[in-house]
């Protein structure tokens, strides 16, 4: 092909380093073409340029709303000059093939950004003809450079002319600038239409009734601010029955419900799980209390228990300082009991598929209507890939999508082969909570719920030991004299549980707690004094826990700690060990647990969650 039989197509709403461009492409012999403004520019400065509507013979027309949008401009720019077919189609029409497109976009971004803007007025800068000779041009890089951005213009006049393996990189590189930069420009349009057209925004018009997106009052912390919720298909599975959830909440709150709907989904019972930061503090299946768990939990004074109600009872019992303002995910319909429970505790949020009506009206008195009470959509699927962004970077992975189910921990490799019906339920609720914590991670169950969670920390045996001593508090408070404190009439239920924890955990055997002003706060709480659980009534009753599961969210990696932690978790009655194998000390800690005749699951699956 001659030179001068290159055509350009320039139409730039930025019209930076423009006229250079222009001159270094005329003086290459290339004939320019450009719509409107930009060949008005071009042409000031002195440099030959045509206008677009010298090959489409028609004019620019709707207010600039069809420019470059005919046959002659797009036909030029996608004809693929290899073929015959495509080649005579052009010189059918007296069509020329076009070979380079310069264009950017109406700045959509700025437009909306600004507080006054309207709707109209948002329309007017939704770049039409702009967004089709980029996609074109970009589609036919095979044969077309496409630029559209200024910083390009210098280092693509300095090498084009030359038809070589740098020049199809080039096209290539520009193509794929351009098809992402109109991803990004549309992905601009659409969050705002989704905003203005399907938000659940309290007072936002709705033409649809459905809702893609909701504003949070901001995120992680209050001056991380906007911060959204959406959806890009469908519609959100998450609706606010009262209260509005904020940033924390929902990833409390979407990781709770993923949790308790597999848990459910394993083991056949509802379940019900108490988030904080992101990590369960407790997680439960519908088993029922007994006498002495139901006092522990502080629910003795209900009477029985629907299984949901029994479910959250345990997961709100397993930790009580820590779940002190949960996000409480239920697997089934919250019932009026489950409600009540909710109602008298210090909690921030609930999500469950549904609410009977007296259950979402106790709900909705909580915190004089400020309590979050977020109905999911039982049936929403989410993508199997997800992404995030850290650092401007985004990341992405296939969700965690593997299932928990009994055959994971049928792979025995101790000499103790034998396991309870009710450890094979413990299994999985352990394994199921870590799935949703914190890595690094290990949990400890029993009878259907978690009893002690280590989550989030750095080194594996400060996991175990942390959930260790999780699990021991949770066993001391079933201690006859603990259920027995003779706490004053009226202490309120967060105070008991401080009260409770500062005599589980010793305090009262601390030299600084003797003359402290806590202890004289904690006395106060009592109608007569409580002395100190001696060593002796620890030690028998630590004895008696037996049966629990450990669970470790990866192999225990290191010679010395690996074998530590195995021996700290038969401390706290652990009579099975569910673990992933891979680790050097694999068969010392298969040995060590054989020497506490140990039953140990080697399920050959990491579970870190991030
Ligand atoms: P100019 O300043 O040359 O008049 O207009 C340049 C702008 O118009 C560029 O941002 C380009 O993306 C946009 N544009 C080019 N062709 C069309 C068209 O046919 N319709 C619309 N709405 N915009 C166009």
């Amino acid at each position: 092909q001659a030179q001068q039989a290159v055509t350009a197509i320039l139409s730039v709403y930025d019209k930076t380093g423009l006229v250079d461009l222009a001159r270094g492409l005329a003086s290459k012999g290339v004939r320019l073409l450009g719509s409107g403004g930009t060949a008005k520019l071009v042409r000031e400065s002195g440099i030959e340029i045509g206008d677009v509507s010298d090959i489409t013979k028609a004019p620019e027309m709707l207010g600039g709303r069809v420019k470059t949008l005919h046959p002659a401009v797009h036909g030029g720019i996608l004809a693929q000059m290899s073929k015959s077919s495509d080649a005579q189609d052009l010189s059918a029409q007296g069509y020329s093939p076009i070979s380079i497109v310069v264009c950017n976009l109406y700045p959509f971004e700025e437009t909306i950004a600004k507080p006054d803007v309207s709707i109209a007025g948002a329309v007017e800068e939704v770049d039409i003809g702009g967004v089709t000779l980029l996609r074109a041009a970009a589609k036919n890089h095979e044969r077309v450079y496409v630029l559209s951005d200024p910083k390009d213009y210098g280092s693509f006049l300095s090498s084009f002319g030359k038809e070589d393996e740098e020049a199809k990189k080039l096209r290539n590189t520009l193509a794929l600038k351009a098809f992402t930069a109109t991803a990004s420009y549309d992905r601009a349009i659409s969050d705002y239409f989704r905003k203005q057209y399907s938000s659940g925004d309290q007072g936002t018009p709705n033409s649809s009734g459905t809702a893609q997106q909701i504003t949070l009052r901001y995120g992680a912390n209050p001056h991380q601010k906007p911060a959204q919720a959406f959806v890009e298909k469908g519609e959100l599975p998450i609706k606010a029955l009262s209260g509005s959830p904020g940033y924390i909440n929902l990833l409390d709150s979407l990781n709770a419900w993923a949790l308790v709907k597999e848990l459910a989904e394993a083991t056949g019972l509802p379940a019900a799980a108490s988030f904080k930061h992101v990590s369960p503090a407790g997680a439960a299946i519908g088993v029922p209390l007994s006498e002495v768990e139901a006092k522990a939990c502080f629910v003795d004074d209900l009477g029985e228990l629907s299984p949901l109600a029994s479910a959250y009872a345990r997961a709100r019992g397993a930790d009580r300082m820590s779940s002190f303002g949960d996000v409480i995910g239920l697997s089934h319909e919250c019932d009026a009991q489950t409600a009540r429970i909710i109602g008298r505790e210090v909690s921030d949020a609930v999500i469950a598929p549904s609410f009977t009506p007296e259950a979402l009206q106790v709900l909705q008195k909580k915190k004089a209507g400020k309590y979050c009470v977020i109905q999911v959509n039982a049936e929403f699927e989410p993508d199997s890939v997800e992404s995030r962004q850290v650092y401007g970077i985004t990341l992405q992975q296939r969700r965690n999508d593997i299932k928990i189910v009994p055959q994971l921990f049928e792979n025995l490799v101790s000499e103790n082969k034998t396991v309870t019906e009710q450890a094979k339920l413990d299994m999985i609720v352990a394994t199921l909570a870590l799935k949703y914590t914190q890595s690094n991670s290990v949990c400890y169950a029993l009878n259907g719920q978690v009893i002690g969670l280590g989550a989030g920390q750095q080194s594996r045996i400060h996991c175990t030991r942390l959930a260790g001593s999780k699990a021991d508090n949770w066993w001391l408070r079933q201690h006859p004299r603990v259920l027995a404190l003779p706490f004053k009439k009226g202490t309120k239920r967060p105070e008991k549980s401080n009260a409770i924890d500062l005599f589980v955990e010793g305090a009262l055997e601390d030299e600084d707690f003797k003359d402290s002003q806590e202890r004289k706060e904690w006395e106060n709480a009592f109608e007569q004094v409580p002395h100190a659980l001696t060593k002796e009534e620890r030690k028998e009753h630590a004895k008696k826990l037996k049966g629990v599961v450990c669970s470790s969210d990866a192999f225990f990696p290191f010679p010395d700690k690996s074998l530590h932690s195995v021996h700290r978790a038969a401390r706290s009655g652990t009579s099975y060990i569910a673990a992933p194998g891979g680790s050097v000390m694999d068969d010392a800690c298969v040995e060590a647990a054989n020497g506490h005749g140990i039953v140990v699951a080697r399920t050959n699956l990491r579970l870190f969650h991030h």
